[in-house]
């Protein structure tokens, strides 16, 4: 049988980049990845090797030293890291969806100086939107800019940034007054800044401070954290694309693409949950057979394959689509909220499969099982993906009557 989720007309270099990716999640991150996981460790010689293999650098332009691969080729990567161990994918998502923001919205000079050290893995992304009161509802954002001469005063408190600890440059997205009067629309009144830092946590530059991780319940090594401005100065050269109002725009943007890669690590989970699945139903027995013989199980089997070929296409649909340069948010929120749904629907089946030792911490299928929640949030709950998708619909299937 061949493997599921293959994708057809890859290119060779794409074919080459995915194996070295494959041999390296194999060896290098699923031995490791549940015993790291479970003591909430940071997998720096994890980091370490795809910096080595250049994936922080995969999307950026070859110009600024990065391989300037497709999105597809990006989403496959992750795909295949998610199968691994889906907090090695969070580690490299906002520092490509900042990467790739830089990329499309930023300055001449600011692509210049951030570009080239962030290819190299360097310096390290991390994107903030979301604050303790908000999070679907990004328009209600309240951290706020103040122009003071050649720099903005940043006051406000942030939520939920992933990797907010190790990174040294966070795109911040905060209200600005300067220019926009009282009364304009939420969305035309916000700014994004780029923040740069050092790693670490406490104060860590003058009025920013990163107060330490948030235990989780899933998705452990990678650090998320809250980001306190407070009387935080940045020079006016350091708003993204060097307008004020932009903000919003641009991190939908960069939202749009880290679907694509949500939905791959879905995928990747989804993948990772059968192989798991699969491989336990034909080596417990009961009732004088492999489980793997019962029938109800090789129903499970199937529909659990049918759902990893199925969220697969999607994503890899969506990824091609903004390659070919077409809006692609309808693709993109259909892909995600599948991959997502059914990634936490295959992960149960295969906890259900192991019986009761999907429930000891010595199977990898219980790591998958405080995963998969997360993807049901990230980059948009699935109520904010309908909304999204429904929208479109309504805007493609206008009746004319
Ligand atoms: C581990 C983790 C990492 C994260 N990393 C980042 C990050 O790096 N950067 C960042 O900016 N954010 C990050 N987030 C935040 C994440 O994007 C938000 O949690 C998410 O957008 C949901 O927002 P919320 O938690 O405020 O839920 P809310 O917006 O309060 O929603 C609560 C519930 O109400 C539903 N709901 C809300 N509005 C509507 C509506 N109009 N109609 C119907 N239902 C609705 C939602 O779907 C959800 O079920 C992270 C979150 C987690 C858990």
């Amino acid at each position: 049988m061949a493997r599921l989720a293959q994708t057809a007309g890859l290119t060779d270099v794409q074919q080459e980049i995915l194996s070295t990716v494959r041999d390296f999640v194999d060896k290098e991150i699923i031995p490791v990845a549940t015993e790291l996981e479970h003591r909430d460790e940071y997998p720096q010689q994890i980091v370490d090797g795809l910096k080595e293999l250049g994936l922080f650098g995969l999307m950026i332009p070859e110009e600024y030293g990065g391989l300037g691969e497709s999105l597809l080729t990006y989403a496959l990567c992750v795909e295949e890291i998610a199968r691994g161990w889906m907090s090695v994918s969070g580690i490299i998502n906002t520092h490509f969806i900042v990467a790739y923001m830089l990329k499309q919205h930023g300055t001449q000079e600011q692509k210049d100086h951030f570009l080239p050290r962030m290819a190299l893995g360097e310096t390290r992304g991390a994107f903030s939107m979301s604050e303790p009161a908000l999070g679907s509802d990004v328009s209600a954002i309240s951290s706020k800019a103040v122009k003071d001469g050649d720099e903005y005063v940043l006051n406000g408190q942030k939520m939920w940034l992933t990797n907010g600890g190790s990174s040294s440059l966070v795109a911040v997205l905060v209200k600005s007054d300067e220019g926009h009067p009282e009364g304009t629309a939420p969305h035309k009144s916000m700014t994004t800044f780029l923040v740069e830092k050092e790693p670490g946590f406490g104060e860590v530059c003058p009025g920013l401070t990163i107060p330490g991780k948030i235990d989780k319940m899933g998705y452990k090594g990678v650090d998320t954290t809250e980001l306190i401005m407070d009387g935080l100065r940045i020079p006016a050269n350091r708003v993204l694309g060097g307008e004020t109002g932009r903000g919003f725009y641009q991190m939908m943007d960069g939202v749009e693409v880290g679907r694509v890669n949500v939905a791959a690590r879905g995928c990747g989970v989804a993948q990772r949950a059968f192989e798991l699945g699969v491989s336990y139903a034909q080596q417990r027995h009961t009732f004088g057979k492999p489980i793997a013989q019962h029938q109800a199980i090789q129903f499970k089997l199937a529909e659990m394959a049918t759902k990893v070929e199925a969220a697969h296409a999607m994503m890899v649909n969506a990824a091609r689509k903004k390659d070919s340069g077409e809006r692609n948010d309808l693709e993109a929120g259909m892909a995600k909220y599948l991959a997502s749904e059914y990634c936490k629907e295959v992960v149960e089946d295969a906890f259900r499969i192991h019986g009761g030792y999907g429930f000891s911490k010595e199977y990898e299928i219980e790591r998958l099982y405080r995963e998969a929640p997360m993807l049901l949030i990230g980059e948009g709950t699935a109520e904010i993906q309908k909304m999204i998708i429904g929208r479109r619909l309504l805007e493609e299937y206008r009746f004319q009557g």
